[in-house]
């Protein structure tokens, strides 16, 4: 078997300063040396305005903070795994200035656009309503794109496990494919989120059909774990490109300097599987 040098990148990760995730960027860079990831980009979630879910998240003032803990971690792992600096950022309706002046920071190299339907007071709106939760949560998704302020839409089924007694995958695919129609026009990729497996409907966020609609638009998908602790970077990466595969897709991408980089599944296949089947 051929040695391939790595080429794939985890673009989704936290850091303790969201108060829910354990581990300093160096050990999550670690255990990317050990899957043979050639990169990672740290994308913790970001400040808000107004203390809004603070609890989850760093405060404003602790922006120099992490980029400087990213920092450290590139220096640390230079010339063996390649550390770049990201962010999760939330939408919520009426954030665009906020975000628009955060996410110019030409530090970033790739910007999550997230919808946490659990989160902000606009989805209170819907407690009663989840088919109306769910096609809220779709039509926000194609906007989020559309703002063209985030690079890629993370877990983008997640409304599925805060709706998971109402979910059913018929009902809502007519909304669906509306919002892929939406994101296919835009330049926003979309994100295979591995942490899914975890959760109350245990498959990736987006689950194999939406994944067909998404492969039948050609809208770019890029890989993230959403590690929470070191041990998950990379987690479950060799069976999403295997289903990616068996879905027709050819390439896989992420971000560096925001830019897309596009590497084919083979290629990504074999250089993970050179350190993990040895
Ligand atoms: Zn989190
Ligand atoms: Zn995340």
């Amino acid at each position: 078997m051929t040695a391939t040098r790595p080429i794939l990148y985890d673009s989704h990760m936290h850091t303790p300063l969201c108060k829910h995730a354990t581990g300093e960027p160096e050990r999550y860079a670690q255990t990317a040396l050990d899957r043979g990831l050639a990169g990672i980009v740290i994308t913790c979630h970001n400040p808000l305005p107004d203390r809004i879910s603070h609890a989850v998240r760093m405060a404003p003032e602790q922006w120099d903070e992490y980029v400087d803990m990213v920092d450290r971690a590139r220096d640390a792992y230079a010339g063996r795994v390649d550390v770049r600096l990201g962010i999760e950022a939330d939408y919520m309706p009426g954030l665009e200035p906020f975000l628009e002046k955060q996410l110019a920071d030409d530090r970033l190299h790739h910007v999550l656009g997230s919808i946490h339907p659990f989160l902000g007071v606009w989805w209170e709106r819907f407690a009663s309503d989840p088919l109306a939760k769910q096609r809220a949560y779709f039509d926000q998704l194609a906007y989020v794109a559309e703002t063209g302020l985030f690079d890629t839409l993370s877990h983008p089924d997640l409304v599925k496990n805060t709706t998971a007694d109402h979910w059913d995958l018929d009902r809502i695919m007519p909304d669906i494919c509306r919002a892929l129609d939406r994101i296919a026009r835009t330049d926003t990729a979309m994100e295979l989120n591995t942490s899914g497996l975890q959760k109350v409907i245990p498959e990736f966020n987006p689950g194999a059909a939406i994944l067909e609609e998404i492969r039948q638009r050609d809208i770019p998908i890029v890989l993230g774990s959403d590690s929470h602790v070191p041990q998950r970077v990379g987690d479950q990466f060799v069976e999403a490109l295997d289903l990616l595969a068996s879905l027709g897709f050819d390439s896989v991408s992420f971000f560096l300097e925001r830019t897309r980089q596009t590497v084919t599944i083979d290629d990504a296949r074999r250089s993970l599987a050179t350190v993990q089947e040895t």
